[in-house]
């Protein structure tokens, strides 16, 4: 089993011929609500390949929580855990794209801001009955570092995706077994600029001293880079039609919890991670993109 504590939020899109200026009503060309939020989208990622997973998060009481529940539930996660939280809003993202595909965001974290310690503390039992515990930092930093801490007392196996960035202190990261950064996310926690795969190497070294075991750091279309104690690893993307990211780091570090939790090798887990991340652009949205088991299997075998 694994378990995913996160976020949950919808995105609401709203694509326009151009951005309205303050003050100013436009119309808009059309309109799509889909499925999001970095947790939600890394349960939804590993149930599509085929693992068991929970998910810890929180909802508000409204329609949105419902139907993104649903959505989890139908494509398999366990929903068990999830809160619903009276007199608050699920989150959202208020998302408009122009026709140069141009956007502007507003997030309104609603229901995320408040999964809290004590309900880490009331999923005590999940965690202990799971082997892989995955966190990213969209829900209260405070939350997921008791949940790293306590995963690893329990001899759990922790993987941080430390996004969006944000500075961690040491014992925040002293509890990450496998740290998945991108490039923006590495040069926040470590406090190097990254401009080329020396600096990737100089910032790791900063974050495997203060405990990190392992990183592997995502380069988008230039793929990834894995390293730990024993050496440094390149993996170029699949050259594929991206016609959307959003989620590639989502569906990538889901892959590698699953493959990890079947006991495969890194390298053999950044293979997959990398074709399910490639998969992953050629689709728009967010859980919308997320590619099916059989459907990454199939496209492993023919770009071979
Ligand atoms: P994030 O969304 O967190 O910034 P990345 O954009 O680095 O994450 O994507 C994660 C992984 O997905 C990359 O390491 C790569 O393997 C794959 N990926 C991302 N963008 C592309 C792309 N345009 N073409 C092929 N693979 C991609």
């Amino acid at each position: 089993m694994i378990t995913v504590i996160g976020s949950l939020n919808m995105d609401l899109v709203t694509y326009t011929g151009r951005m309205p200026v303050v003050g100013e009503t436009i119309m808009g060309r059309s309109f799509k609500q889909i499925p999001g939020g970095k947790g939600a989208n890394q349960a939804d990622a590993i149930a599509k390949l085929g693992a068991e997973v929970r998910m810890i998060g929180c909802v508000g009481s409204d329609v949105m929580g419902n139907i993104l529940m649903e959505a989890l539930k139908n494509d398999g996660v366990d929903i068990t855990q999830i809160k619903k939280i009276e007199g608050v809003s699920t989150g959202i993202a208020s998302i408009t794209v122009d026709s140069a595909a141009n956007n502007c965001i507003i997030v309104v974290s609603g229901a995320n801001n408040m999964l809290s310690i004590q309900d880490i503390q009331a999923a005590y039992d999940a965690i202990q009955t799971s082997e892989v515990v995955v966190a990213q930092l969209e829900v209260p930093l405070d939350t997921v570092k008791f949940a790293l801490k306590t995963a690893k007392q329990l001899g759990k196996l922790t993987i941080l995706n430390p996004a969006p960035a944000s500075e961690l202190d040491d014992d925040f990261l002293a509890n990450v077994d496998i740290l998945v950064p991108n490039d923006t996310e590495l040069e926040m926690i470590s406090g190097i600029q990254v401009k080329n795969e020396n600096d990737v190497k100089k910032a790791a070294q900063v974050l495997m001293n203060k405990g990190v075991k392992e990183l592997i750091v995502t380069l988008g279309s230039k793929g990834c880079i894995h390293i730990n104690e024993s050496g440094v690893k390149a993996y170029p993307a699949y050259k594929v039609n991206a016609v959307d990211t959003t989620a590639a780091g989502d569906s990538f570090i889901g892959a590698v919890a699953v493959a990890i939790n079947e006991g495969k090798s890194f390298e053999e887990a950044i293979y997959f991670a990398t074709a399910v991340g490639a998969l992953t652009v050629t689709k728009e949205g967010a859980q919308s993109s997320l590619p099916l088991r059989a459907v990454v299997e199939n496209f492993i075998k023919n770009v071979k």
